[in-house]
């Protein structure tokens, strides 16, 4: 294979109800992997083809992260994001933000502008108005989610949705980037995997790795950070440490599911969920998008 090969793939959350026609999601996945590997042909980074793609995933309102976000168990919107560059090992994370638009650009601004990883809560808000981000004026009328608890909230359950692309670009260099609202009905406060980096996202030199699901199990076995390790350490393939990683999570009784690409430019997106809204890019240059 060429080291020329570039591929992405991203996912638009883990659980799709069954019997739920999700066509516009897929024609949507479609094209932003077509738009990624139109900017990858390009010679893009992949680090700035995940910020993209993530960027154009939480604008839609389509999945449970940006504008689509869900509200707090207090009615809050608290959104969290973080990406990693595979080539620097470079990363940036916030927590717990309020009041903008695209948490995983004030993740980006966190690895750019700061000596820092992580943001979290008023620290996180009040740097991301310090960095011109674009606020949300008025919650309610711009989350499009906003009776999703109350529609959606079983009491035995955690329902989730969350965006992330993994790209590997031209150079072989690796990125991934996550964004979600986390949780429906979470407590104030609560922080899922997807901000933590190694839980819900990783990149090095071997694999980047995008989470989505019950967040509490993938930080409970380090998902991201693990699949990464299994290759580098132990030898496995992307498609088995893919695999092990989420029967983890399914061990523990979590579910979930996520994207992978490996440095050679291999794919994996396994899921232990009711459905993965996925798509990628193949080997043969079709793109693959379903939900189920
Ligand atoms: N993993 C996210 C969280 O726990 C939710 C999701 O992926 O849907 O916050």
């Amino acid at each position: 294979m060429s080291n020329k090969r570039f591929t992405l793939a991203l996912h638009g959350g883990a659980g799709a109800k069954p019997g739920h026609d999700y066509s516009v999601e897929i024609a949507h996945m479609r094209d932003l992997i077509e738009a990624g590997r139109d900017r990858l042909a390009t010679g893009a980074s992949a680090l700035d083809v995940a910020v993209e793609t993530v960027v154009a995933l939480e604008a839609s309102g389509l999945y449970i992260a940006g504008k689509g976000a869900s509200p707090n168990a207090d009615g809050e919107y608290e959104l969290d994001a973080s990406l990693m560059d595979g080539a620097s090992l470079k990363a940036g994370s916030v927590a717990a933000l309020q009041g903008f638009k695209s948490p995983i650009l004030a993740a980006r601004a966190v690895m750019d502008r700061t000596p820092h990883v992580m943001l979290a809560g008023q620290g996180a808000i009040d740097f991301a108005g310090e960095q011109g981000l674009e606020r949300v004026e008025d919650p309610e009328a711009w989350f499009t989610r906003a009776g999703a608890f109350e529609d959606n909230h079983p009491p035995d359950a955690l329902p989730t949705g969350t965006v992330g692309c993994v790209v590997r670009d031209a150079e072989g260099r690796l990125a991934a980037a996550t964004s979600t609202a986390g949780v429906f009905g979470k407590l104030p406060g609560r922080v899922g995997d997807s901000p933590i980096i190694g839980a819900g996202a990783w990149a090095d030199g071997h694999a980047a790795v995008s989470c989505t699901g019950q967040g509490e199990y993938f930080i409970r076995t380090a998902v991201a950070a693990q699949i990464a390790h299994r290759l580098r350490f132990g030898g496995e393939n992307l498609e088995a440490a893919a695999r092990a990683a989420i029967q983890g999570v399914a061990e523990l009784g979590g579910h979930g599911g996520l994207v992978a690409v490996d440095r050679e430019g291999n794919v994996a997106m396994p899921f232990a969920s009711s459905g993965l809204k996925r798509a990628a890019l193949l080997p043969d240059g079709t793109i693959l998008a379903e939900a189920f």
